[in-house]
C-alpha cells in the first residue's frame, strides 16, 4: 500500500476538552498510562485466543501470545506490542476515536468542581487509552486485525484537534503502539521503571510480559488458588487489573463451588465506589467469564441478576465447552445454575458483612444501594433477606447515619403498632414537613426515604415482624395516645367555610391530629397514590394525574383561632376568603406543588396591606 493517501479526522469537539482535562488532571498518577495500555493489550489478546479457537483462518495461528514493551532511555522512546486480535479501521475511528460516552464531560467538570481528586475521577471512568497523552505529545499506534485478509493501518495523533489513519504494509496481526517520551516523563524510558510499575498492578495479566529481555510477570490464576494461600495484598491487586480501578476494593469473597448442579470457582470483589455509568447508563462492567482458564466473555451480565450486578471479579468454570459461540453461552443452562448459585453466596457475603462490620456494609450501600434495592421487587425468592438488609436515615438519627428495620422495631415504643416512615426529596425537605410534627413532639422514630426506589419499594413492604409500614403523611393515620382535639362548635363551623371555599381542590377538609406547629398540612387520600409516587410516575412520563389532597386543621393554632372568631362575627369577611386560599396554597407550597406562584404572592400582599392598614 505505498503511496497510500493519509486521511485526516477531527476528534468531536467534547473530546478535545475531554483530553485537556484528562492530561492536565492525571499529572499525579503518570504511570496509569501503563496500566491501561498492558490491560488493553491483554484483553486484545484475550480476543485473539478466544477467536482462535473457532477461526481456522485467523492470521499467526499458534503463535505465543504475549505482550513487549521496548523502552530507550537514550532516544527517549516507548513502545508495547501485542499480537492480539487487532484493530480494523473502524475500530481506530469508532473506538480509539471517541472516548467520551455520552454525558462523561459534564459530569467531569461537575466532579471537578466539588474538588474531587483527579486519580479518583480517571478510576470511574476508565478513560483509557487517552491517558498516554500525560506522557507523550504525539502517539503512533500500527495494528492489523487479526482475521485473514485484513489491512495494516497507521494511526497517528497528538492527542490535539485532529487524528490521522493511513493503510500500511504490516505483516503480523495484532498492536504496536510507540511514543516519545515528554522531558517531564523520561522516567519511563528506565526498563528498572517500568519493570517497577508492571510488578506493582500487572502480575496477573494472563499473558507474558516482557521488558526488553525479560519477562517481568507470572501468570497465575488467583481464583484456582485455595483462598488461605492467597495473601490480601495480592487479591486487592488483581482487582486493580482486573478492573482498573486506582483504589483496593472493598470486599473480596473468594468461592469455590461444587455441587448446586454447577462447579465453578470465583473470586469477586465489591468496589469502594460506583462508577459513573453504573445507574446513567448501565454500561458499567460486571464479571468476566473464564472456561478452564480461558477468558470467555469480558462482562457477562447473565451471570448476575440485575440487581446485583455491581459486583466485579472472575468467574471460572468447567462446565462451558471452550470452542462455542457467545449465544450458545449465554443461552446455557449451567449459566443459570451458576447465576442462582452466585446469587445465594453473594447475599449470604452481605449478610455477614452486615452483621460484622456496619461501616463496610453502609459504604457498599451508600454505593450500591439504589441498584441493590431493585432486588425487593424482582427477587422475590429472596425478598425477607434483601428487607432486612435495607438501611435507612430516621428522625432519631444524624443525617447519613443509617438504621435497619429491625433496630427500628427494636426501639419501638409502647404502644406504638406501626412503623413509620416519610418520603421526600432530600433529608431537608423530610424535616421540614409539617407531618412530622406530633412524632418529633412524642419522640416517635420515623424513617426517612429520599431515594426514588424507596418511593416504589415501602409501599409493596407492608409489614415488617407483623408490624404494619405506614407513611406518615397518609390521611387515615392511627395517632395512639395523640392529644384529643376535638372539633368544637367554632372550629367546626370555619371547617365548614374551608371546605365550601376550596370546593374541589380537595379532597376533604378536616381537623388534624398530626399538627403541632403549623396551622395547616395536606396528607394523601386514604386511597390515593402517595404524592411521591405520582412525582416519579410524571417524571416517567406517564400522566396519572394528581389525586386530590385532604387538608387538615391545627384547632389549636392561633391564626384558626383568630378566623374562627372573625368568622363567627361575620361570615361574609372579605379577608377569611382569602386567609383560607393562602393557607391551603402555603400547605401545597410545602409540599412542593404550588400551582400560581402570582396568584400567592399577589394575596399575600393584599393580606399584608390589610394587616398594616
Ligand atoms: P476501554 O479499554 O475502556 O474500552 P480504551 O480507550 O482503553 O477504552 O480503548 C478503547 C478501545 O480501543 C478498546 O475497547 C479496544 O476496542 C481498542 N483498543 C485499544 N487498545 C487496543 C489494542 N492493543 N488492541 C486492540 N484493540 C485495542
Amino acid at each position: 500500500m505505498e503511496g497510500s493517501s493519509v486521511e485526516k479526522f477531527e476528534y468531536k469537539a467534547e473530546m478535545k476538552q475531554l483530553l485537556q482535562l484528562i492530561i492536565h488532571s492525571l499529572y499525579t498518577h503518570p504511570e496509569v498510562f501503563l496500566r491501561e495500555l498492558i490491560s488493553n493489550a491483554s484483553d486484545a489478546l484475550n480476543k485473539a485466543r478466544y477467536r482462535q479457537l473457532t477461526d481456522e483462518a485467523i492470521l499467526d495461528k499458534g503463535q505465543e501470545l504475549e505482550i513487549r514493551i521496548l523502552v530507550d532511555a537514550k532516544e527517549n522512546t516507548f513502545s508495547i506490542k501485542d499480537n492480539g486480535i487487532g484493530m480494523t479501521r473502524e475500530d481506530l475511528t469508532e473506538n480509539i476515536g471517541t472516548v467520551a460516552r455520552s454525558g462523561t464531560l459534564d459530569f467531569f467538570k461537575k466532579m471537578k468542581e466539588e474538588g474531587k481528586d483527579a486519580g479518583d475521577l480517571i478510576g470511574q471512568f476508565g478513560v483509557g487509552f487517552y491517558s498516554v497523552f500525560m506522557v507523550a505529545d504525539e502517539v503512533n499506534i500500527e495494528t492489523r486485525h487479526a482475521a485473514s485478509g485484513s489491512q495494516g493501518y497507521r494511526w497517528t495523533s497528538t492527542g490535539e484537534g485532529n487524528y490521522t489513519i493511513e493503510a500500511i504494509d504490516k505483516k503480523e496481526r495484532g498492536t504496536n503502539i510507540s511514543f516519545k517520551l515528554k522531558e517531564n516523563a523520561k522516567e519511563f524510558a528506565e526498563e528498572h521503571k517500568i519493570k517497577q510499575v508492571i510488578k506493582k498492578y500487572s502480575n496477573f495479566a494472563d499473558f507474558p510480559i516482557f521488558v526488553g529481555k525479560d519477562k517481568v510477570n507470572t501468570v497465575e490464576a488467583l481464583w484456582r488458588k485455595n483462598e488461605a494461600d492467597v495473601k490480601d495484598e495480592e487479591r486487592n491487586e488483581f482487582y486493580k487489573f482486573v478492573t482498573n480501578d486506582y483504589e483496593d476494593p472493598l470486599a473480596s469473597l473468594h468461592l469455590s463451588v461444587e455441587g448446586a448442579g454447577a462447579e465453578f470457582k470465583a473470586l469477586l470483589f465489591i468496589p469502594k465506589k460506583a462508577p459513573f455509568e453504573l445507574m446513567r447508563t448501565h454500561q458499567h462492567k460486571t464479571v468476566q467469564l473464564y472456561a478452564r482458564k480461558i477468558m470467555i466473555m469480558d462482562d457477562c451480565k447473565e451471570l448476575l441478576p440485575e440487581h446485583l450486578q455491581f459486583i466485579r471479579g472472575v468467574i471460572d468454570t468447567g462446565d462451558l465447552p471452550l470452542n462455542v459461540s457467545r449465544e450458545v453461552v449465554q443461552a446455557s443452562p449451567v449459566m443459570t445454575k451458576i447465576r442462582a448459585a452466585l446469587t445465594t453466596k453473594i447475599i449470604q457475603w452481605l449478610q455477614r458483612m452486615a452483621n460484622k462490620n456496619e461501616e463496610e456494609y453502609l459504604t457498599f450501600y451508600k454505593a450500591f444501594g439504589p441498584l441493590f434495592k431493585m432486588g425487593i421487587n424482582a427477587d422475590f425468592a429472596n425478598r425477607d433477606k434483601l428487607i432486612d438488609l435495607l438501611r435507612f436515615e430516621s428522625s432519631l438519627h444524624k443525617a447519613g447515619e443509617m438504621t435497619s428495620l429491625k433496630s427500628y422495631v427494636g426501639r419501638m415504643r409502647e404502644g406504638q403498632k406501626e412503623i413509620y416512615y416519610l418520603t421526600g426529596e432530600s433529608r431537608l425537605q423530610i424535616e421540614g414537613n409539617p407531618n412530622l410534627e406530633y412524632f418529633k413532639k412524642h419522640s416517635m422514630e420515623v424513617l426517612f426515604l429520599f431515594e426514588p426506589v424507596d418511593v416504589y419499594n415501602m409501599p409493596s413492604i407492608t409489614e415488617y415482624e407483623k408490624k404494619p409500614l405506614k407513611a406518615v403523611d397518609k390521611g387515615d393515620i392511627e395517632l395512639e395516645g395523640a392529644d384529643k382535639k376535638e372539633e368544637d362548635a367554632l372550629s367546626k363551623s370555619l371547617i365548614g367555610f374551608f371546605k365550601e371555599t376550596l370546593k374541589d381542590q380537595v379532597e376533604d377538609v378536616r381537623v388534624s391530629k398530626r399538627l403541632v406547629d403549623s396551622a395547616v398540612t395536606l396528607v394523601s387520600s386514604d386511597k390515593g397514590m402517595d404524592r411521591q409516587m405520582e412525582r416519579m410516575m410524571k417524571l416517567m412520563g406517564q400522566d396519572v394525574g394528581s389525586s386530590k389532597r385532604i387538608m387538615e386543621v391545627n384547632v389549636d393554632h392561633p391564626i384558626i383561632q383568630n378566623l374562627s372568631r372573625r368568622f363567627l362575627a361575620n361570615a361574609s369577611d372579605d379577608l377569611l376568603k382569602k386567609c383560607a386560599l393562602q393557607l391551603y396554597e402555603s400547605a401545597q407550597l410545602m409540599d412542593g406543588e404550588l400551582p400560581s406562584r402570582a396568584d400567592f404572592v399577589k394575596r399575600m400582599i393584599e393580606i399584608m396591606g390589610e394587616a398594616t392598614k
